[in-house]
């Protein structure tokens, strides 16, 4: 009453694995799991029934996979959907909440188009927690993605530049080029630095400087 699955024994009475494919692992597991509520028909069949019934088994046991498998790969795919939309919010720099809005032409678009696959619409979670989080998450990769390269400089330059914002807040905007061995060029926006206090030479500096230091360059 076992079956294979990428290597492992998987008891098909109650769909637990085991971790050894050894007789007495799999015998104990048979003789002492309180799932097996349906053993005591088995000892009565012959074995022809008793292959039927493993076959039987072994049917029900790759649908219930084949629905988890689909089931998996529809809730990455709105995942997926929620950071290409959070992507575009932030890329047109309008509000987090504008997720929710976009949702809501989805919907309708769906309904007219294609209201079988409704659901799958639904899944998409574009709250402004969410959009803000997937923002957030877009960000990190970025910057490690950027942290990953700036290891393999092998020459760096920086462009800066400040303005203010529309709070009247000093804005130190840090532009990096950076080259590799391989010659091959990146060229990114290393960060955005307000500046509370004064903006003397010294205070741009120190925090070029830090910004340089957290993004691990020499
Ligand atoms: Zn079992």
């Amino acid at each position: 009453m076992f079956t294979e699955v990428k290597g492992k024994p998987v008891c098909l009475l109650c769909g637990d694995s085991v971790s050894v494919m050894k007789e007495y692992n799999l015998r104990r597991h048979y003789e002492t799991s309180p799932k097996h509520t349906d053993k005591e028909k088995y000892k009565n069949m012959d074995t022809k029934q008793k292959l039927q019934k493993v076959e039987e088994l072994k049917r029900s046991l790759k649908s219930q996979q084949a629905m988890f498998t689909k089931a998996k790969s529809q809730s990455m795919a709105a995942v997926k959907a929620s950071l290409i939309v959070a992507e575009e919010v932030a890329k047109s720099a309008r509000p987090f909440t504008e997720g929710e809005f976009v949702k809501h032409c989805m919907i309708k678009v769906c309904d007219a188009v294609c209201p079988e696959k409704r659901q799958l619409f639904l899944n998409v979670s574009l709250t402004r927690n969410t959009v803000a989080e997937r923002v957030q998450q877009l960000s990190t990769n970025l910057k490690q993605q950027l942290l990953g390269k700036g290891k393999d400089f092998i020459a760096f330059s920086l462009a800066v530049d400040e303005s203010t914002d529309t709070s009247d807040i000093a804005q130190l905007s840090i532009f990096i080029r950076g080259v590799d061995s391989s010659l091959c060029v990146t060229e990114e926006f290393l960060g955005l630095r307000p500046m509370h206090g004064t903006t003397t030479g010294k205070d741009l500096y120190e925090e070029v400087s830090r910004c340089v230091n957290e993004m691990g360059l020499p």
